[in-house]
């Protein structure tokens, strides 16, 4: 997620010296629902390939956000196929989940907004009647599943999409989170850390990586993205590697494709806004380069695609191989500095797909893992391209740092109210980069890389961060990254 949604911790560079100044700154099974809703048949997807073993995760109730997500079960794969009329600003869909019991259960209990109405529901292909509890959906089940059964429940819905509150006081909270609908017809998400039950029913915590299939149906003359890797028929999505809810991605709108190859043949993808986005749209052309920087330092991009979709939002995101990013969010500022602003952000973004995107936080405790590393691969970025100097950057990161933990609790333990502010980004840059002066670039780059590249595709923790640092430098670091994350002050 983006930080430049907080204009307070935006760095400029006055031309003089490092001077720092804080601005103020697959497979539907009822495509008769469908297409009643829609007149719109929805196009057969793929069929599912293997068992979606490459969806096995080993979910924990969540300690931050534990009313979402349900550790019992642990879904393997989603298959999303999705119809948007934008004016009625109507989205009909059909979830096919499937779920492997990660305890012994009774019910199948799913995140799903109260806000959009069942059509029909089906458990091992047969009709089932669902209970709603608020933004609870529960599926009966005929007979208990045993630890490690698995089924596939369906779930045909319709209803317009609404985001729900952003537990944050960001600057970018007031948009919410979740898809919503705009008044042109368009729909989007921004959805970290939990939104994606506002359009699709989910175990919507971070712990519970699912591969995906998404089929999604629009007007002519709309266009329906998602991440994932395209499959050559329009509108269909496919993620091989295993996504967290909060890094999907879905946007209806009217968008113009432009396509491009990155390092080593990487096929990339940006989706502008037809009419708008020009400037972002130069800059997206330069994200061979940025992919090429990162790939030196972390080492390979740990995906098939990479791309993005710009939306009306004050916010960016790093949805998984396709970015989310808010127009709001990266303007506003003098021409050139709008430039560096834009620079900067989809660095840090793409930057989160070694960091949270491949190895992913087990729970929202960890999301200094996320941030910590991709505000500090942006810093790194920033001294590399001379706008900023390390002592400079060193400087401004210390000052925010102080601001935000003040506010918003140590980075280890934060407010769950104050989800994603400046105090998880901050800090634990500044933890690597005492890190990597202690132990030297080649020894710090090392352990990035291997951090990733050894883990693809598994959820990590400050336990097993800990430890992975220990042993990869042979020192105990146990104190450096404690004090960081623990301190209620900015440790000296
Ligand atoms: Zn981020």
């Amino acid at each position: 997620m983006t930080r430049a949604a907080q204009r307070p911790t935006t760095l400029r560079l006055v031309a003089s010296a490092a001077a720092v100044i804080a601005l103020a700154t697959g497979c539907t099974s009822q495509p008769d629902v469908h297409t009643a809703l829609t007149g719109i048949a929805p196009k057969p997807l793929p069929a599912p390939a293997g068992d979606f073993t490459a969806g096995m995760s080993e979910p924990v109730a969540d300690p931050v956000y534990p009313a979402h997500g349900n550790p019992s079960i642990d879904v393997l794969h989603y298959g999303l196929t999705l119809g948007w009329a934008p004016q009625k600003k109507t989205l009909t869909g059909t979830a096919e989940l499937t779920i492997r019991a990660a305890k012994p259960v009774t019910e199948l209990s799913l995140d799903f907004a109260g806000g959009l109405a069942v059509d029909a529901a089906t458990v091992a292909g047969l009709p089932v009647t669902v209970a709603r509890h608020g933004d609870k959906l529960v599926l009966p089940l005929a007979d208990p599943l045993a630890k490690g059964a698995k089924i596939v429940a369906t779930i045909a819905y319709h209803g317009t999409p609404k985001p729900v509150a952003f537990p944050s006081h960001r600057g970018d909270a007031a948009e919410g989170i979740g898809m919503r609908a705009t008044a042109d017809g368009s729909a989007w998400t921004m959805q970290e850390p939990y939104g994606a039950f506002t359009w699709y029913p989910c175990s919507d915590q971070p712990g519970d990586e699912a591969t995906y299939d998404i089929d999604l149906t629009a007007p002519p003359g709309w266009t329906g993205i998602a991440g994932g890797t395209a499959t050559g028929t329009p509108g269909q999505y496919h993620s091989a590697d295993p996504v967290a809810t909060y890094l999907v991605t879905v946007a209806f709108g009217k968008y113009d494709k432009t396509t491009a190859t990155g390092p080593h043949g990487i096929p990339l993808t940006y989706w502008t806004r037809t009419g708008t986005d020009a400037a972002l749209l130069a800059s997206l052309k330069q994200t061979p380069k940025r992919l090429d920087w990162l790939e030196k330092r972390f080492g390979p991009y740990p995906f098939p695609t990479a791309g993005a979709v710009v939306v009306d939002s004050d916010s960016a995101m790093e949805t998984q191989q396709l970015l989310t990013i808010g127009a709001k969010a990266v303007t506003g500022l003098p021409p050139k500095e709008t430039a560096q602003e834009i620079d900067h952000v989809l660095v840090h973004e793409l930057s989160h797909h070694w960091f949270g995107d491949s190895v992913g936080p087990r729970d929202w405790r960890g999301i200094w893992l996320n941030e910590g590393f991709a505000m500090y691969s942006e810093g790194l970025y920033m001294i590399d391209t001379g706008f900023a100097s390390h002592a400079s950057w060193l400087a401004w990161a210390r000052k925010a740092d102080a601001k935000y933990r003040a506010k918003a609790g140590p980075p280890g333990n934060y407010h769950k109210d104050d989800f994603a502010a400046a105090n998880v980004y901050f800090g634990p840059a500044v933890m690597l980069d005492e890190i990597r002066t202690a132990i030297g670039d080649k020894a710090f780059f090392a352990l990035a890389r291997d951090w990733v590249q050894t883990q693809r595709n598994t959820q990590q923790d400050r336990a097993s961060f800990t430890a992975f640092v220990n042993k990869h430098t042979g020192r105990n670091l146990k104190p450096v990254i404690d004090k960081w994350l623990d301190s209620p002050t900015t440790p000296s």
